[in-house]
């Protein structure tokens, strides 16, 4: 069973659908970090199984302030924060003095500023895209809440996965034109992945702060910290602002 609070505040609990290696996600959004912080991604295909098992936030890196590339500025790394699911994982933080805004490096198996996992959140939407009705998928997910709030929290979650899709088809045309804006038409064009949203968070990491969470990292939170999506590069000329280092 997970449990969590949705975006109004209201309390969630929803019986785990059985799915390999994950858990279903605790719903509602995650706190995701100080308040003054923006997110980059931290590039890494693992799973959070073994990120929060090998404890990978002690080995990320973040190549310099994403506000001074130059240097100077006393970047220097800032401690960790506890997400509150997966259990045990916690996220690397960087502060910057100059700019005194912390930068945290999510790795690209977790949920941005929504709990649990990518995996978590498609298995969510997916379930939604295969019912014949909203209430048919809340009640396939075995809800313990009142339905109104798993719809909301349902509804609010595809909605915001669908419009990330389609800026992604929008950026991509060349890969995605004519995909339907659905994770079972991107499944489908991404033969192999085992999570959609897992592969899109890479294959889209130049654009992530473009991107609606939980995909992207919240456009407009990104944008008040003056971070532009090329300080998100992952592929292309620049390297990965946030790396994993090999296990010490
Ligand atoms: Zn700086």
């Amino acid at each position: 069973m997970a449990a969590g609070l949705d975006n109004a505040g209201q309390f969630i609990t929803l019986k785990a659908v059985p799915r390999p290696r994950e858990e279903l996600a605790r719903h509602g959004v995650d706190p995701c970090g100080p308040v003054a912080g923006v997110q980059v991604c931290l590039a890494t295909p693992i799973t959070s199984d073994d990120y929060v098992a090998g404890q990978r936030w002690r080995d990320a890196t973040v190549r310099g302030c994403p506000w001074h590339r130059q240097g100077g500025c006393g970047f220097s790394r800032h401690g960790t924060y506890p997400r509150v699911r997966p259990p045990g994982a916690l996220i690397a933080c960087w502060y910057c003095p100059l700019e005194r805004r912390t930068v945290s490096a999510l790795p690209d198996c977790l949920a941005s500023h929504y709990s649990g996992t990518l995996v978590d959140l498609e298995a969510m939407v997916l379930a939604v895209e295969r019912a014949r009705s909203l209430p048919a998928a809340v009640d396939a997910l075995r809800t313990d809440i009142e339905l109104p709030g798993a719809l909301r929290y349902l509804r609010r979650l595809c909605q915001a996965v669908h419009d990330a899709l389609g800026i992604v088809r929008g950026l991509q045309p060349a890969r995605f034109a004519g995909v339907p804006l659905t994770l079972q038409g991107f499944a489908a064009a991404l033969p192999g992945c085992l999570s959609g949203l897992v592969a899109l968070r890479a294959l889209a990491s130049q654009y992530l702060s473009l991107l609606p969470t939980p995909l992207g990292f919240d456009p407009a939170r990104q944008n008040a910290a003056g971070l532009s999506p090329a300080f998100q590069h992952r592929m292309g000329p620049d390297p990965p602002l946030a790396i994993l280092d090999a296990p010490a």
